[in-house]
């Protein structure tokens, strides 16, 4: 290679419930959707709108010395449902077109999530990277880094070079791992073969169980990561996503060493074989609805007890969850239970009538007027108007959205008896305790806070609740943890925990 390396970056960031309402353009540009220089122009802005896998690569890559970036086409639609399959197309035609015009190029980075389906294609990553092999050829380097939700089909191992999935869940690696692909990139530049291993465990883990503190999982990717050597490259374990419903879901591993293929499949096999044998440990532990509800009246009333925080893990709009399932606010609500919030609950009409009605007004407020999933029941009450906002805020948690630009759309918080709900018009997970304190709601003194999260507030909430002041409800949703709540089509059966009595061989290699 002469001259400085040209890396051409494009991608798609969508991680798909296969239950939820598919995604258009137009959902992609509410989140982030840019083309050519916008993508560069926004790595290296002071509060970046796009995920930390690709400002982390961009700024990694400035630093390590002169490049030249090819930036082409980046599509963040976050956690939501199918890509509508003539929009995928589109991208992809997209990022084809300007590939091709970019080329020749050294390398390609894709800062994708990869848990996406299409509408009609249960794998849309692995053809956007096998798109892109066929444009570069065999021998220019294809990296691409991970949710550790991905679900990684043989297609998106074979048609790339390197694969590198976030390690924590809260995801808070993600501008480390865009960085870890810049070094790998440039060691692909320089002239190193590697060598990748790969399995895919027969187990769907519920999302709960996919935390990286303790636990399991969290064991094996600490256990993985001390195998970190000269020889060893990257260790990615990725628990997939359920909800995406494909043949290639399950829990992954990709091994990556510099040129040696035994040592990549000795070390994927002992850590598959790890998971496998303490599979029980995945199962679920969920608390009913409606012992959440008395938990939390018991706090209303008794100062001794300690405060809680209740994750709605069945309705994580970091999940494809609607964000609007009523049976917790309902719940606190009808039972009384003192200084109880919930935040946040996605309701644009309602948000705008709140903003019409003004500060102090009350009015009966109508829950899921123009909702239609069937989880998403609607409901009344008498509320008060105590807070409206444009919901602009940036971001406190003190691990991935620290000092990133966060839009909640028009903010209402509204009083319904004991209980106080903050109403926002852009969907999104309740990650940080900033939702609710820019709005003048106290965490840190109220007894009960219900998050529609299912684990990523558990970082940004850490400084008011210790793991053991978390519980996790079993309420209905789309992303209940409860997997047998659902029809599932697309996974290969048998799979654990699903089928209890699935068998594993070990590969033969
Ligand atoms: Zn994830």
């Amino acid at each position: 290679m002469a001259g400085d390396p040209k890396i051409a970056i494009l991608g798609i960031h969508l991680e798909s419930n296969r239950f939820a309402p598919p995604v258009l353009r137009p959902d992609f540009a509410e989140k982030f959707l840019a083309y050519d220089d916008e993508l560069l122009t926004d790595s290296r802005g002071t509060h970046p709108r796009a995920c930390g896998t690709l400002t982390g690569f961009v700024r990694e890559m400035d630093r390590l010395g002169p490049w030249i970036p090819a930036p082409l086409v980046y599509a963040d639609g976050g956690a939501a449902g199918p890509i509508d399959h003539d929009f995928f197309l589109e991208l992809k035609e997209e990022m084809r077109t300007r590939l091709i015009a970019a080329m020749p190029v050294d390398g390609v980075y894709f800062p994708e999530h990869g848990a996406a389906v299409s509408t009609a294609h249960p794998d849309p990553d692995g053809e956007l990277y096998e798109m892109a092999r066929e444009i570069v050829g065999p021998d220019v380097p294809i990296v691409s880094v991970l949710d550790l939700h991905a679900i990684v089909s043989e297609k998106m191992v074979e048609t790339t070079d390197v694969l590198v999935s976030y390690r924590t869940n809260p995801h808070v690696d993600q501008v480390e791992r865009g960085a870890e692909c810049a070094h790998v990139m440039h060691e692909l530049i320089g002239g190193v073969k590697p060598e990748v291993a790969f399995i895919r465990l027969p187990i769907v883990a519920p999302q709960v169980k996919q935390l990286t503190a303790d636990g399991l999982y969290a064991e094996a990717i600490q256990y993985g990561q001390t195998q970190i050597d000269d020889t060893v490259m990257n260790v990615s374990i990725l628990g997939g996503f359920t909800y995406g419903d494909t043949p290639f879901n399950g829990m992954s591993f990709v091994v990556t060493t510099r040129g040696n293929k035994a040592r990549a499949q000795s070390l994927c096999r002992e850590l598959a074989e790890r998971v496998w044998q303490g599979r029980e440990r995945l199962l679920p532990e969920l608390t009913p609805l409606d012992d959440c509800i008395a938990m939390a009246v018991e706090r209303g009333v008794d100062p001794s007890l300690e405060q809680i925080i209740i994750a709605d893990v069945a309705d994580n709009p970091g999940g494809g969850g609607r964000g609007n399932t009523s049976w917790l606010l309902k719940g606190l609500y009808k039972a009384e239970a003192k200084d109880a919030i919930l935040g946040v609950f996605f309701d644009a009409p309602l948000a705008a009538e709140a903003h019409g009605k003004g500060e102090g007004a009350t009015f009966m407020a109508r829950f899921n007027r123009s909702e239609t999933d069937q989880y998403s029941e609607s409901f009344e009450a008498v509320v008060q108007v105590l807070n409206l906002s444009n919901g602009q805020i940036v971001g406190r948690d003190p691990g991935s959205r620290a000092g990133m630009a966060i839009d909640l759309g028009p903010t209402a918080v509204l009083r319904l008896g004991t209980v106080k709900v903050v109403v926002i018009s852009i969907r999104q997970q309740c990650i940080d305790p900033g939702y609710f304190e820019a709005f003048g709601v106290d965490v840190e003194t109220a007894r009960t806070v219900v998050v529609k999260s299912r684990g990523h507030f558990r970082a940004g909430f850490s400084v008011y609740f210790r793991p053991d002041q978390v519980i996790e409800c079993d309420a209905p949703g789309l992303t209940s943890p409860n997997l047998s709540n659902f029809h599932w089509t697309g996974f290969k059966r048998p799979i654990y925990p699903l089928d209890m009595n699935t068998g594993w061989t070990p590969p033969d290699w």
